[in-house]
């Protein structure tokens, strides 16, 4: 199995589902009591907000790419970013880590492709909505385009992730916010929603008991896509 790097902690409250599903698709695959061979590094979140929200990536980038070259020499094989929107500066993190990146747009662009689908909503931080790291990298590799809500829905759901989801907070009335943010996004031709932010699986989870009248449209979760990329990366199925 290969050893894989996962820079997490942003928030720690997602990097969590990480660990948790690429060990169980690892345990999945092999059996018995097979688990991921995992390097964790984990940051304080507070920094890195407060650098996204002054725009100085370079300093986060900078942070990143020190923690990233910690993991590959605690023998991490290849690197996972467990954020999306830290993939703004995903270039120079891996080029500072001198590792493979498993992108998370790449996971989430081929399962959409998979699906047959070309036109998706995209839900994330005010970073990934109104800057073009994602939706460029979507556009450009995967033939998908992505939609966004308009502005005070981007507040709103941006507001959600940082002051509710980051924290632990899972609210029922920011779950049907986000309901209606995507019934929205139907409305205008999307055939999908991308959870283009590693927190959003929390108000959105699989095991949920079913909404009472279902989400508008196929969720399509960047944490579980990237995660199933890694375990199948791990076990050497794929390459970045
Ligand atoms: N985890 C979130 C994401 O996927 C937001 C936190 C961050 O800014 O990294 O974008």
């Amino acid at each position: 199995m290969r050893t894989l790097g996962l820079l997490g902690g942003m928030s720690w409250e997602s990097t969590q589902v990480y660990y948790r599903l690429i060990n169980q698709g690892v345990a999945a695959r092999l059996g018995g009591l097979h688990s991921a061979e995992l390097r964790l590094a984990s940051v304080d979140f507070a920094p890195i907000a407060a650098w996204q929200r002054a725009g100085e990536w370079g300093a986060a980038a900078t942070r990143l790419g020190e923690v990233a070259r910690q993991l590959r020499a605690a023998g991490a094989e290849g690197l996972l970013l467990a954020t999306n929107t830290m993939h703004k500066v995903a270039g120079p993190v891996r080029e500072a880590a001198g590792l493979p990146l498993l992108h998370i747009g790449d996971a989430t662009g081929r399962a959409l492709r998979a699906a047959g689908c070309r036109r998706a909503g995209l839900l994330g931080t005010r970073f990934t909505m109104e800057d073009s790291f994602l939706s460029g990298h979507l556009a450009e590799h995967h033939g998908v385009e992505t939609v966004v809500p308009d502005a005070a829905e981007r507040e709103d759901v941006h507001r959600i992730i940082y002051d509710e989801l980051c924290r632990g907070s899972v609210r029922p009335d920011s779950r049907e916010r986000y309901r209606e943010i995507m019934t929205g996004l139907a409305h205008r031709g999307c055939e999908a929603i991308i959870l283009g932010c590693t927190e959003i699986t929390l108000l959105t989870p699989p095991d949920h008991p079913p909404e009472p009248d279902g989400w508008p449209l196929p969720l399509f979760d960047s944490t579980a896509l990237h995660a199933h990329e890694a375990v199948q990366w791990m076990l050497e199925e794929t390459t970045p």
